[in-house]
């Protein structure tokens, strides 16, 4: 699933294609993505929207126009924004096409459709997202005190409180896992009992994995794609996820799998004690 490493990658890679650009004609195939309002009646009303630019807020992609207002892009499990040959082709998970003004275009391409499309009128945008989105993790802004706020307050399992997106945005179940084994701190430890040290620990652990994510243009577990349709390649250097039975590149002890939040949480059970 897309986290932050992901979604930023494709903000990277799709805002010199979209900056600037005036969407000519949107077809959308699938009212799931901009349920509870008619598809059709999206489409018309981002006809003729010239973008200002492409910005990211946690998990949300948001294309901003000159107009003021913005479509808001969550890609959730297995949404992908595809463009030049990613976008051409038959494809039978294609929801949604952008023509631009250049004459090339812009697919949006669910496997499973859980993303979204979310226009909003410019009065609204700041205030959905700082409801739904806590701090930036990768702002130059985010202290560690910022995380202790956050957490002190939470009795939950750490993993558990860095999943909440108004902890922090954009860390999901891979990001998680591979910020706590940098902390060394047992995924299962209550938010509100780490010490200062641990705090600090894990505010950099959660932005040295997601700088190591972005580094490697996200991770391809299965359908997360750029947008010329290449993968990410971040899998390849996990420290825990995924990695059950392997030894950890600290101490060798193999890597545990356990269940936090109803989510496969991996960890080293040597280096991030309970
Ligand atoms: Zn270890």
């Amino acid at each position: 699933m897309p986290e932050l490493p992901e979604v930023e990658t494709v903000r990277r890679r799709i805002a010199p294609v979209l900056e600037g650009r005036r969407f000519e004609s949107v077809t959308i195939d699938d009212p799931r993505l901009t349920r509870p309002e008619d598809q059709e009646e999206v489409a018309r009303e981002l006809e003729g929207e010239r973008v200002s630019a492409v910005h990211r807020r946690g998990k949300y992609l948001i294309v901003r126009f000159e107009s003021g207002r913005a479509l808001l892009i969550h890609l959730r499990m297995t949404g992908s924004v595809l463009h030049g040959a990613g976008a051409e082709g038959d494809d039978p998970h294609r929801r949604a096409v952008i023509e631009l003004d250049d004459g090339s275009r812009v697919a949006y391409r669910d496997v499973r459709r859980f993303g979204t499309w979310l226009l909003l009128e410019p009065d609204e945008v700041e205030a959905y997202v700082d409801a739904r989105v806590g701090r930036e993790p990768l702002g130059p802004a985010y202290k560690s005190r910022h995380l202790a706020e956050s957490l002190a307050k939470r009795r939950a399992p750490i993993k558990a409180a860095l999943l909440d997106q108004r902890t922090v945005a954009g860390v999901g179940n891979i990001y998680a896992d591979e910020a706590l084994w940098r902390a060394r701190v047992h995924p299962l430890r209550p938010a509100n009992e780490l010490d200062a040290d641990e705090v600090k620990a894990v505010h950099q652990g959660v932005r040295r994995s997601l700088e190591a994510g972005i580094r490697r243009q996200g991770s391809t577990l299965r359908d997360y794609r750029l947008p010329d349709g290449s993968s990410g390649s971040a899998q390849e250097r996990f420290k825990v996820y995924g990695r059950a039975g392997l030894p950890c590149e600290r101490c060798s002890t193999p890597i545990d799998k356990i269940r936090v939040a109803g989510r496969g949480t991996w960890y080293c059970p040597s280096c991030q004690r309970l």
